[in-house]
Parts: structure tokens; sequence; C-alpha cells
């Protein structure tokens, strides 16, 4: 029936595309809502300059198809968002999921009648369905901070997340950069190459490690494809959903040299593997302080002045209790004439003027472009935005006031035939996420035959939801992640935002068993009921 498939899928990312995918391929009708005007998600809109993925080529990728995996060619060790772009362009013409897509579609509310969704899009639409399926992506809320002023501000602003697709002319200007998490500390070496003069707004110094990005080499690229099915397997046994193996090695025991030695080799070999090298460095505060006085050495060794060496060097937070961002040349980018770095923890932004930046000190930047790298309203953010209600009319945004909670990560109380993929309280962000959106999105649509197949609607127990967000709590308490006071897994950059620690901690791999075995148990977690057909 037109406008009313077995499923609504809202989001057209990795997430979105494979879950139309697999529905289809499950004998499901299945149509694809998305806000943009094209594929890609994140790789859409995050258009900034030295915007990359952080995960490496070879498994920033779909693992569900063998021929997809040896026909692709990936150019860097961390292909560009055009790359990946592509890369998502490409699969979506391939499994020809297009044709299942409303592009330039918001949707704006999603109510369950009792029977089904019924889902309204900001341009007037209106589509129904049984299943709801939530692929809206953790990192797709841009979050613009609320300073009075922005208004009238005589230059340009942009967030990176909503970056122009014919860029910006930053040649020869007053550049300046709110930010210092991945976005920025990506973006600030880049856009210092052109600007006239780059600022950039700190308000928490961060760690970083040498991405160390380079031409994925014609027999590494053989290598891999050759691998996949070894590398796929060590992806499923992680704890990141990386193909990396943590290191086994107790680095207190070892003697000062060889500690040093072992930490040099890693930073060395660059990029997220860092913390595969370090045992227990989310777990042992030792050994987090003997990584993080490491890295804060080497900030030292790079920045050449003392003053901002020292401004950079985050001494409030442990090493990758924030998401470790991972660079190219940012600390060097600071020995350059044409930049400078603001500390904004010591002197807050006051507002924007029509000029620019004004402090609380009464200080004024002038800039003509003022670059946003404040990050998102995470995990959660993207789903309230959807105006969802379910049962007896309940809005999420009022069953998650205290913070969000669900069953697993993939569906919540109250609202029945909802699942959302990468939802709170799945590892999603802490994991490389197409590992854990392929697993998310064959366990759900293993969920849904199941439903079809026996005439029946699901929603999680308040029971199970309740052990399981107990659970979330425990995972992320056993280790150091908590500590970092204004990271936004916990819901700390957007002011206002309930403190919960959002995504589940403890590990991809024992994740993905616990849902398995929530499956073969036969869904203990979620109420199965008899249809409730409308009249
Ligand atoms: P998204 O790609 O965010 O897609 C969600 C889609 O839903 C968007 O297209 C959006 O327009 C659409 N949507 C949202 N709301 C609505 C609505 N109301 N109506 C209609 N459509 C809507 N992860 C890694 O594992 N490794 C990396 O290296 C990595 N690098 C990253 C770099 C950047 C700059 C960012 C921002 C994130 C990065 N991530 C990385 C996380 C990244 O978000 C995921 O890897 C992945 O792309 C998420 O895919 P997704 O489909 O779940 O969500
Ligand atoms: P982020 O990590 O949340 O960083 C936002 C930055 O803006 C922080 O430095 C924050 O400071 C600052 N900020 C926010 N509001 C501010 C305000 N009002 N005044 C001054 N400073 C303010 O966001 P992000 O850098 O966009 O990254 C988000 C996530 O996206 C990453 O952690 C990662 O998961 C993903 N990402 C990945 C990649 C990659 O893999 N290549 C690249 C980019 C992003 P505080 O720290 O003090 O809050």
């Amino acid at each position: 029936m037109a406008n009313d498939p077995d499923v609504v899928v809202i989001g057209a990312g990795f997430a979105g595309l494979y879950a139309i995918h697999r529905l289809r391929e499950r004998g499901l009708s299945v149509h694809g809502l998305e806000a943009a005007e094209g594929v890609g998600g994140t790789w859409y809109w995050n258009r900034y300059p030295g915007a990359r993925c952080d995960s490496e080529s070879y498994y920033y990728c779909y693992a569900f198809s063998r021929e997809l995996e040896q026909e692709w060619d990936w150019s860097e060790r961390y292909p560009g968002q055009a790359e990946i772009l592509s890369y998502l362009e490409h699969v979506a013409d391939r499994f020809d999921l297009r044709r299942d897509i409303s592009f330039s579609t918001t949707v704006v509310s999603a109510a369950h009648d009792g029977d089904r969704w019924v889902i309204d899009t900001e341009d007037g639409g209106r589509w129904t369905c049984r299943w709801l399926v939530t692929a809206v992506g953790c990192l797709s809320s841009a979050n613009v901070p609320d300073i009075p002023g922005l208004e009238p501000f005589a230059g340009e602003w942009h967030h990176t997340g909503q970056w122009p697709h014919e860029g910006v002319d930053v040649a020869g200007r007053r550049v300046g950069v709110v930010g210092t998490g991945s976005t920025g500390i990506q973006a600030i070496p880049v856009l210092a190459e052109s600007a006239g003069h780059l600022t950039v707004f700190q308000r928490t110094a961060n760690f970083s490690i040498p991405a160390r990005n380079a031409p994925l080499a014609p027999e590494e690229a053989a290598g891999y494809k050759a691998d996949y099915a070894a590398i796929r397997e060590l992806q499923q046994a992680s704890t990141n959903g990386h193909p990396f193996v943590v290191s086994d090695v107790d680095t207190l025991a070892l003697p000062d040299d060889e500690r040093r030695a072992l930490l040099e080799r890693a930073w060395e070999r660059g990029g997220l593997r860092f913390r595969a090298a370090v045992r227990d460095v989310l777990t042992d505060p030792a050994v987090n302080e003997e990584a993080s006085d490491f890295l804060r050495s080497k900030i030292h060794e790079t920045v050449d002045d003392a003053t901002t060496a020292e401004a950079l060097t985050p001494r409030d937070h442990p090493f990758a209790t924030k998401r470790p961002p991972i660079d190219t040349g940012y600390f060097e980018t600071y020995n350059r004439a044409d930049v400078s770095l603001v500390d904004v923890r010591a002197d807050p932004i006051a507002a924007i003027t029509p000029r620019g930046v004004r402090l609380e000190s009464g200080t004024e930047h002038p800039l003509d472009v003022l670059v946003f790298a404040t990050g998102f309203d995470a995990l959660s953010g993207p789903l309230l935005r959807l105006g969802i209600r379910g049962t007896g009319g309940q809005s999420l945004a009022d069953a998650w006031a205290e913070g969000a909670t669900t069953y697993l990560g993939l569906g919540v109380a109250g609202f029945p035939d909802l699942f959302t993929i990468t939802g709170p309280g799945s590892p999603s962000v802490l994991t490389n996420m197409p590992t854990s959106i392929e697993q998310h999105v064959d366990w759900i649509a293993d969920l849904v035959v199941h439903l079809r197949d026996h005439d029946l609607e699901a929603e999680p127990t308040p029971e199970a939801q309740a052990r399981w967000a107990e659970h979330v709590r425990e995972a992320a308490d056993a280790t150091l992640l908590p500590q970092a006071a204004s990271s936004w897994y916990l819901g700390a950059n957007v002011p206002g935002k309930p403190r919960v620690f959002l995504p589940y901690a403890g590990g991809f791999a024992r994740y993905r068993e616990m849902c398995d075995a929530e499956a073969a148990a036969g869904y203990p977690g979620f109420a199965l009921r008899a249809r409730q057909r409308a009249a």
C-alpha cells in the first residue's frame, strides 16, 4: 500500500542503508525517510576541512558482503569525508537502495496508534508502518552553544556538522574555532593553512595521538582483502569492534625504559591502536596516569612556547575517558605565528558581537568566520527530535526526563514495535560503529521476522529495561570513563541534559553475546503480545 510499508527506517547513513537492505532481504517491505538530499549520514553532513575517520579504512566499512569487501578500494589508512561518502553512495547503488528512500524528508513526529506507527514529515507527508526503526545516528544533532549575540554577528558562522557543500572561503580571513574535540582537532591544522589568522577558543584541553595517515599501499590493501575472514573474527571478539588485540603486557611491571619504549612504539604506530597497546588503560588509574603523562610530555616536546604547551595540556581527565581524538599536525599548528590559543575556561565567552567574540574580561577577538566545532546532543538528541509518542500518547521526552533508558539500546518500554539502532545503552560510540550497526540491524531483523511470523508486537518490559540501565551504569563505573566531567558520553556538553552515562561500556563482544542469549531464549526481556488490530 502507498505510504504503508511493513517498516519505516529513519535515516540513510551506515545504519539506515544496511537496515533497508537487510529487512528487504528478509521479505519485508521497507521505506527510508532521510532529511538530507542524499545518503551518507555523518559523511553527508560533516564536510568541514580535515574531516576523515579515525577507524582505519579496511574496517570502517560494511562486513555483510564479501563481494563489496573485495571490490571497493580504499586509498588511505584513514579515508576522508568525500571518499567515505562515495563508498556509501556506491553501496546505495550496488544494492539498489535509493528506490526505497525519500530524501529531503524530515520526520517531525511518530505516534503509535495502538496498532501502527503514524509518522509525519516536515513537508506534510504521512507514513504508516508496523515497525519503526530509527537509524538517526548518535552524532547527528548539532550542538550550537546558546551564546548571546550570534544573530547580529557580521561575519559568517558554521557548525562543522552542517558544513556548506560549496565550502567556506577562509583564505586570508580571520577565523575562530570554538571547540577542541575530535572535530576541532581535525579542522584546526587544515584551517590554519589558509586562514589569515586562526584563533582557537579552547574550554578543555584534550589528549591527541598522531593519526599517521598515509596512502594505502596496494600490497597492504591486498593483504587486508586476503585476510578479511580473520579480521572480521577479531572484530567480533573485541571490546571496541576494532580488529586489534589488546596488549596483555602488564606495563607497570616493566622497568622504566621498557615501559617508555612500549609507549613510544605505540605513539609511532599512531591512531586508536595506541589505546589497545596499553592494557588496563581505562580501568587502572596508575596505568592510565602513566599513559596520560607520556602524552602530556609529547605536547610539551611539540609545542615551542611553554605557556601555550601547558594551556594545551589536559590535566582534568584521564586519557581516553573522553573520546580520544587522533590528529595530523594538531599540536604543531600552535607553533605558527598566525595561530593563537584562547583559554575560555579561564576567561569564558560572554557574547558574540557584530565584530567577533567577546570574553567575560571584555577582550574582543574580531573575526570574519566563526566555526563551531562544538559537537552534538549525542545519542538521545536525534531520537528526541523525532517527536516520538508511544502507548497512551506518552512522549519519549517524558519517558527520558531523568535520562535515556532502553533495553539493550534497542527498544524502549512503552514504545511498542520501535527499534533503535545504536540507541542509548548500546555500545555504539565506544566501538567501531559499522560493526555495532551491523550487529544491531541483524538482531532487529531477526526479531521483526519473529514478530511477523507469529503476528506479535513487542516492547521491552520495564523490569528488563531497569536491569539494563543498572548494568549500563555498573559497566561505566567499572571503568575510569565517568571521571571526565565534561564528556558528551555523560550528556555534560548540553546544558540541562540529565547526566547519565549513555553508551554501554561493557564491551562489544560481551554485548553481542547478551543479545544472542536474549534471542535464543525467545526474547524474555520483551513483552510479546498478540497484535491488537484497530477495528
Ligand atoms: P548517521 O550517519 O548520523 O546518519 C543518521 C541519518 O539520520 C542522517 O543522515 C540524518 O540526516 C538522518 N536523520 C536524523 N534525524 C532525522 C529526522 N528527524 N528525519 C529524517 N532523517 C533524520 N565512527 C567510527 O566508528 N569511526 C570513525 O572513525 C568515526 N568518525 C566520525 C567522524 C565524524 C566527523 C563524526 C561526526 C562521527 C564519526 N563517527 C565515527 C561516528 C559516525 O557517526 C558513525 O560511524 C556512523 O557514520 C553512524 O552512522 P548512522 O547511520 O548510525 O548515523
Ligand atoms: P566534542 O567532542 O563534543 O567536542 C566539542 C568541543 O567544543 C569541546 O572541546 C567542548 O569543550 C567545546 N565546546 C562545546 N560547547 C562550548 C562552549 N559553549 N564554549 C566553549 N567550548 C565549547 O565534539 P566533536 O569534536 O564534534 O566530536 C564529537 C564526536 O564525534 C567525537 O567524540 C567522535 O566520536 C566523533 N568524531 C569522530 C571523528 C573521527 O573519528 N574522525 C571526527 C570528529 C568527530 P568541553 O570539552 O569543555 O565540553
